[in-house]
């Protein structure tokens, strides 16, 4: 019990019936599930019998460590895992039940897409996906193929909801089951299934739930079948976090549990234990306009600590320069030596690029967690893959990548028979290729092919050893993508126009960045320009290959984090930088970045009103990951599709300055002078952004 408050200890003490933790972040639910399992055990309920449900997976690894510290070697047999996770383990003992082999596969999201394209006669993807968030929805509201036609609206549903029958019969006639499957199909055998209901109630001894109010209505029915009538759970969660609800999460889930369980314990949690005062201010005054389902109060005994420091940045280059600048002096000022204790949020992945490349940049170890890293996407792989071949002849990965990209008729057993006779010569690929006595499983015609890529990688080698200043590097990366014909690589190689001419955009951003490095002048944080020598190309690859060992040094995971908001839910770091804190992407604007929308949130439904709630409670959570200091940025200059406009500040900044209100003054009013004030500045550079939209036109 040490380390737990009197609330905490009675959540955990109460072990014979269910219980509900309600309380803001960071005030030790996710401690309490922990505690918990311990105390449980102690109690004398075998681990086996105690499952605890966590968000993500990387969330059930995290409290498996936390278990195995605080019990030892008997946490290992209590489940940790996630809802799905659950389901699978469900699905392979008694899916038979429902027809479905023990080995039945998972089809991942493009496995769906392209079942769907089938089952819909079509070849257009974006068509494809719409219908699959439309299933997806319906399958998470517990709606078949049948019931969803019925309660369809237009024909447009009518439709989507044939195609789901079509869908779902292929499913079944290839084992196969979707993600939403994995909740689904288990409430379907628990209901259906007396003997298998009557199995896993008497399995679960104890079964606890974090991040409660981001279950959605199917998990719900899953839980109180598990349960039972004897109820013997733990719930954990925040209705102010709650932001899935663009996938189905339900806030009547939170309601749900004292109608249901009418002996239902509730346990409020008061005392946050991860920020100091000035940033759970900051938190609440944001989440303050929003209705308040259930009243909280929230205190720190963490003192006041550092002021929440908004940044106005130029633009997201600068606004990506000045968060590396803020790592670095906190660094050097000696508040935190380890990069792991610096975090990076913003709304939607895209938002990622800049961060990453200025952390390359300052040669900053960093991970992207939620999303995809602009130099893991593919397009930059074989890129980059490239540009090691011609820093290292002999690195045989980087020679693999580049000899196939794009196909150029040297194919699978020509490459077998080079990678056999390098082995046994004891040389890299590249070596190999110029040894003179390749084997003669090798056709002339291949060695021919063979030979004049390893002349092209040469020249170019040469040429990128002489190559400085921006404008020359361009032209030498334009050339070579002609040369390789990539564009066309990138075409032929995506069913969707759409995402190659995003990975086409990728690539030229790509040679933007390496070309601006090895041009003269570097701009400072300060706005001040400085001189720099310039670079030749093979320089500037030369740390771009350096990189690859940097994205390798993250698996001792000392590495600052770069995340989407919802992907950090539950976690938390001592410096926490909010990027994009415009209006417009937060509060997300529909229609204004639909790019961000559909990776950040789905397809547009809910209301106005109730979609700024859930923006608020996305800004809520932002703000409380942080635990020593907090800053938060916004941009004056946004992309906007390919436009340039003027950024404003989100609204949310403004409200989060607003100091306690016990002074006599009107707390609206302060708020008006600095949305005023901000309107201000954001005018002042109006005129510059549009300047920027002409130049860049041109
Ligand atoms: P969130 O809502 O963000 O998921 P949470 O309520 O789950 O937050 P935890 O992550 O469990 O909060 O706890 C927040 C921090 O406070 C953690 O670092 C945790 O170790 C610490 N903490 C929790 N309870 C106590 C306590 N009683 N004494 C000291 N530290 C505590
Ligand atoms: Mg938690």
């Amino acid at each position: 019990m040490s380390g737990l408050n009197l609330a905490q200890q009675e959540a955990v003490n109460y072990m014979h019936g269910p219980c509900l933790v309600l309380a803001g972040a960071g005030s030790g639910k996710t401690r309490v599930i922990t505690h918990k399992i311990a105390r449980l055990i102690t109690a004398g309920l075998e681990p086996g019998r105690i499952a605890a449900i966590t968000f993500t997976n990387k969330a059930a690894a995290e409290m498996r460590e936390r278990a195995k510290t605080l019990i030892g070697r008997e946490a290992k047999q209590v489940l940790v895992c996630t809802f799905h996770a659950l389901g699978v383990r469900m699905l392979r003992q008694d899916g038979a039940a429902l027809g479905l082999k023990p080995q039945f596969s998972i089809l991942d999201s493009d496995d769906v897409t392209s079942l769907l394209k089938d089952a819909g006669g079509t070849t257009d993807a974006k068509t494809a996906r719409q219908w699959q968030w439309a299933i997806s929805l319906w399958k998470n509201m517990g709606l078949n193929a049948a019931q969803a036609e019925a309660q369809a609206k237009d024909d447009n549903e009518r439709i989507t909801a044939r195609i789901m029958a079509r869908y779902e019969e292929r499913l079944t006639a290839y084992q196969s089951v979707d993600f939403d499957d994995l909740i689904g199909l288990p409430l379907k055998l628990l209901k259906d299934h007396d003997d298998v209901r009557a199995k896993w109630q008497q399995q679960m001894g104890h079964v606890l739930v974090d991040e409660y109010q981001d279950t959605n209505a199917t998990q719900y029915e899953v839980l109180k079948l598990l349960v039972g009538e004897r109820g013997r759970f733990t719930c954990v969660g925040d209705d102010d976090q709650s932001i899935y609800g663009w996938r189905g999460a339900t806030l009547d889930n939170l309601k749900r549990l004292p109608q249901d369980f009418p002996e239902l314990k509730v346990v409020k949690l008061e005392q946050n234990y991860r920020s100091t005062s000035a940033i759970l201010r900051a938190a609440n005054n944001v989440i303050g306009p929003n209705p308040k389902l259930f009243p909280k109060t929230l205190f720190s005994e963490l003192g006041e600590g550092e002021p929440v420091r908004i940044v106005d940045a130029d633009s997201e280059e600068h606004e990506a320069e000045r968060a590396v600048a803020r790592i670095q002096s906190t660094r050097a000022n000696g508040l935190s030596k380890d990069w792991k204790d610096f975090a990076v949020l913003y709304r939607a992945n895209h938002q990622a690029r800049v961060f990453e490349q200025a952390l390359r940049k300052a040669q900053i170890p960093y991970k992207v967690s939620g999303g995809q890293s602009f130099f893991d996407r593919a397009e930059i792989k074989d890129l980059c893959g490239w540009l090691r071949l011609l820093v290292n002849n002999d690195d045989d990965p980087a020679f693999l990548r580049a000899v196939t990209t794009p196909k150029r008729g040297i194919g699978h057993t020509t490459l077998q028979a080079l990678g056999t006779f390098a082995s046994q010569y004891k040389l890299s690929l590249f070596a190999a290729l110029f040894s003179g006595s390749l084997p003669s499983a090798v056709s002339s015609r291949a060695i021919g092919g063979l030979h004049e890529f390893g002349r092209y990688v040469n020249d170019m080698e040469f040429r990128a050893r002489h190559t400085t200043g921006a404008e020359d590097a361009r032209a030498f990366l334009l050339d070579w993508l002609k040369d390789i014909d990539y564009e066309k690589h990138l075409y032929d190689g995506e069913e969707s126009e759409k995402l190659a001419a995003s990975r086409w955009t990728n690539v030229l951003d790509f040679c933007d960045w390496m070309s601006q490095r090895c041009g003269g002048t570097i701009d400072d944080t300060a706005g001040v320009t400085i001189e720099s020598e310039k670079k030749t190309l093979l320089e500037v690859a030369q740390t771009v290959s350096l990189l690859s060992t940097i994205s390798e040094r993250e698996k001792d995971q000392n590495v600052v984090t770069l995340s989407t908001l919802h992907a950090a839910k539950g976690l938390e770091w001592p410096h926490v930088m909010l990027a994009g804190v415009n209006e417009g992407l937060l509060p997300f604007k529909p229609g204004d970045d639909d790019k961000a929308m559909s990776e950040a949130t789905g397809p547009m439904s809910e209301s106005i009103v109730q979609r700024l709630q859930e923006e608020r409670r996305l800004m809520y959570v932002g703000i409380t990951r942080a635990q020593r200091s907090l800053a938060v940025s916004w941009t004056k200059k946004r992309k906007k599709g390919r436009e340039m406009v003027a950024g404003m500040p989100s609204r949310f900044i403004a409200e989060m300055a607003l100091e306690k209100s016990t002074t006599k003054e009107d707390p609206r009013e302060k708020l008006k002078a600095l949305r005023a004030e901000f309107a201000r500045k954001a005018s002042d550079t109006a005129a510059a952004a549009a300047a920027a939209t002409a130049a860049g036109g041109s």
